[in-house]
């Protein structure tokens, strides 16, 4: 049986769901040299808007939560008088 693990990633844009191949977003994770604390992105392909994992753990072992993310933006539109 094929190891059919996935990612389920969400657009921050229009909320749109997908799912990724673990083995993709891992090589993405593992070419990204730039900020671990930043989990490879995708583009939506309905609204072409940033999409962020529902919850994967990448390979530096950082935790990422898409609503860790919406819950900041919230925080943020919250400041904005
Ligand atoms: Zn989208």
């Amino acid at each position: 049986m094929m190891d059919n693990q996935h990612v389920n990633y969400v657009c921050l844009e229009c909320e749109e769901e997908e799912l990724i191949p673990l083995g993709v977003v891992q090589d993405f994770d593992r070419m990204d040299g730039g900020d671990p604390s930043v989990p490879p992105k995708f583009a939506c392909e309905h609204c072409g808007g940033e999409m962020y994992p529902e919850h994967y753990i990448g390979v530096h072992g950082y935790e990422y939560k898409v609503s860790n993310i919406l819950q900041t933006q919230k925080d943020r539109q919250g400041d904005i008088p």
